[in-house]
């Protein structure tokens, strides 16, 4: 039984409303907004961070996904953001690699 919250959302354990799904990524609205657009992209299998990603394959996927998540939330033309927090330094709060994708409004820099 895992304890980790992304792998229980691919599972269907706890609900998430999801954008879009392949094989190998899901993509699902993230449960306290920070945009009027704010989705997670995460692979599937438990992949802890980005620096224990080792499969070039699935780093394209996880782009890709992020691409057509800003496509399919309609924020492509007007622009977004995509955020990846790594460790403590970096804000990563769930031990399970995400892309955030950001939009819907005029982002700031540098950010906090
Ligand atoms: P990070 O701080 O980069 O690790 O981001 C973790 C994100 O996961 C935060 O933006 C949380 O709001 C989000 N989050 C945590 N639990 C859930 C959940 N059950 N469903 C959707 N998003 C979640």
């Amino acid at each position: 039984v895992t304890t980790c919250v992304f792998c229980r959302i691919v599972a269907g354990e706890i609900p998430a409303p999801r954008i879009l799904e392949n094989e190998h990524v899901l993509a699902f609205r993230d449960i306290n907004p920070q945009a009027p657009v704010h989705v997670l992209v995460a692979p599937k299998l438990h992949v802890t961070r980005l620096d224990a990603l080792n499969d070039v394959a699935l780093e394209a996927a996880l782009l890709s996904a992020c691409r057509a998540v800003a496509a399919d939330q309609k924020i492509a033309a007007t622009g977004y953001r995509v955020v990846i927090n790594t460790g403590s330094d970096g804000g990563q709060s769930v031990d399970h690699l995400h892309f955030h994708v950001l939009g819907g409004r005029a982002m700031h820099w540098p950010p906090g």
